[in-house]
C-alpha cells in the first residue's frame, strides 16, 4: 500500500466519532487498582472483538494475562516483538477502612493522595462471591483530608475490606472537540485500542500492546510501589527493544509550548528523571521518522511541559529505550481540583504516532 492511501486510511480509522467512543466509554468505567481487568478489560475485549481486531492471525488477546492483572493484544506469532505500548487501565482509588461515627469510613488512599479538602462523588466496587465478578456496592461521598473518608448514600450498606473506592465522576462531553472527565490514563488506553485494532487489519507489525494494573500504588519511598502491573510483564516475557510509555502530559503554563488541542506531545524524560529518559540516538531518530509524516500526524515536542513517571520506571530496567509520547490532559491533579479535561483529536494523533512508531521499531537494524 502507497503511503498517502496507508497515512489516509489510518486517519480515516481514527476519526473524530471513534476516538470520541472509545475515550467516552473507559472514561465512564473507572476501575480501581487490582479491578481493571474486570471493569475495563470486558469493555476492551469487546471492543476489540466488535473491531474486527481480534479475528485476525496471530492477533492474540488476554484480559489478565497470566493472572498478572494486565490486559495485553500482541500482534506477531513470536513472543519476542521490537516494541511494547504501555498505558495503565487502573484509575486512582482507596481501600475501605474502618467506620468512624460522624465521619464514615476511613479510607487508606491507593495512590499519591493529594484531595485535602473538599468533597467528590464516589462509587464502590466489591468481588461478588456468586458471579465471580467485580460489580458497582454502592455509591456515595469521598470526603478528602488526611485520612479522607467515605459516606455511603444508602446507610444501611456495610462496606468491609476487600471492597475499594473509586472517583465517580461524570463524563463530559463539553463541545468542540474537547472531553472533560477521569482521563487518567483513559486517554493512553484509547489510543492503543485505535492502533492496534489498525495495526491488526494492516497485519505484519509485531508489537506488544499492554493495558497496566497498579501503576502508581501507595506512597513508598523511592520507585518501589511504582507500575506493579508492568513489573509483572517483565519478568515473564522476553524484553522489547523500544517501549511506548503514554500517560497524561502537563503543559506549559501561560500559554508557553505547545497546548492542549495542538496534536500529540513528545517529553524526553519523566518527572525529572526519576521516570524513563529517552536516549539522545532514539529521541533524534524517532523525530526525523515522524517528520516525514506530519502532513498527517501532529507531534510536538512538550517544551514548556512535563511528563510523570509511571510504566516508564520498570521498562527502563530492561531496555533504555524509553519513548514518552502522549496527550495532554490539564486539569486537578488527582481531583486536588477538580477533573482533567483532554482534546478528542490530540488523542486521535497520539494513536496515529503509536502506529508509526511499531513501523519505526519494525524497520530498524536492531543490533544482535
Ligand atoms: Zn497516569
Amino acid at each position: 500500500m502507497k503511503t498517502e492511501q496507508f497515512m489516509d486510511a489510518l486517519c480515516q480509522w481514527t476519526s473524530e466519532k471513534r476516538t470520541k467512543e472509545t475515550l467516552l466509554a473507559l472514561m465512564k468505567r473507572p476501575a480501581p487498582s487490582q479491578m481493571g481487568a474486570d471493569l475495563r478489560g470486558r469493555y476492551i475485549e469487546e471492543t476489540l472483538r466488535q473491531w474486527g481486531t481480534l479475528n485476525h492471525d496471530g492477533v492474540a488477546w488476554h484480559r489478565d494475562w497470566k493472572g498478572t492483572g494486565n490486559g495485553v493484544l500482541q500482534l506477531g506469532d513470536s513472543n519476542a516483538v521490537p516494541i511494547w505500548f504501555l498505558a495503565h487501565w487502573d484509575t486512582i482509588g482507596f481501600m475501605v477502612g474502618p467506620y468512624q461515627e460522624e465521619m464514615g469510613y476511613r479510607l487508606t488512599p491507593f495512590f499519591h493522595h493529594f484531595m485535602t479538602s473538599g468533597q467528590e462523588p464516589g462509587i464502590v466496587f466489591g468481588y461478588s462471591e456468586s458471579t465471580g465478578e467485580v460489580g458497582v456496592v454502592t455509591k456515595g461521598t469521598i470526603i478528602g483530608g488526611d485520612p479522607a473518608y467515605f459516606r455511603p448514600k444508602d446507610q444501611d450498606v456495610e462496606l468491609v475490606p476487600g471492597m475499594r473506592v473509586a472517583f465517580d465522576c461524570p463524563a463530559e462531553d463539553l463541545g468542540s472537540g474537547f472531553l472533560r472527565g477521569q482521563l487518567d490514563d483513559a486517554l493512553g488506553c484509547a489510543a492503543q485500542m485505535l492502533a492496534a485494532g489498525f495495526l491488526a487489519d494492516k497485519g505484519g507489525v509485531p508489537a506488544l500492546f499492554a493495558f497496566t494494573d497498579e501503576e502508581e500504588g501507595p506512597v513508598a519511598t523511592g520507585t518501589t510501589s511504582f507500575s506493579r502491573g508492568s513489573a509483572r510483564l517483565i519478568h515473564r516475557l522476553p524484553p522489547p527493544q523500544a517501549a511506548f510509555v503514554s500517560d497524561c502530559h502537563r503543559v506549559g503554563a501561560n500559554g508557553q509550548g505547545p497546548q492542549m488541542g495542538d496534536g500529540a506531545l513528545a517529553c524526553e524524560f519523566a518527572s525529572a528523571a526519576k521516570g524513563g529518559v529517552t536516549p539522545p540516538w532514539l529521541w533524534v531518530e524517532t523525530m526525523r521518522y515522524m517528520k516525514q509524516y506530519q502532513r498527517w500526524v501532529k507531534l510536538h515536542v512538550n517544551t514548556h511541559g512535563s511528563c510523570s513517571r509511571s510504566d516508564c520506571i520498570r521498562l527502563m530496567e530492561v531496555t533504555p529505550n524509553i519513548l514518552l509520547w502522549s496527550a495532554a490532559a490539564p486539569g486537578g491533579r488527582h481531583f486536588h481540583g477538580g477533573a482533567n479535561t483532554c482534546s478528542i483529536s490530540d488523542v486521535a494523533h497520539l494513536a496515529r504516532a503509536m502506529v508509526l512508531a511499531a513501523l519505526w521499531a519494525r524497520d530498524y537494524p536492531w543490533p544482535e
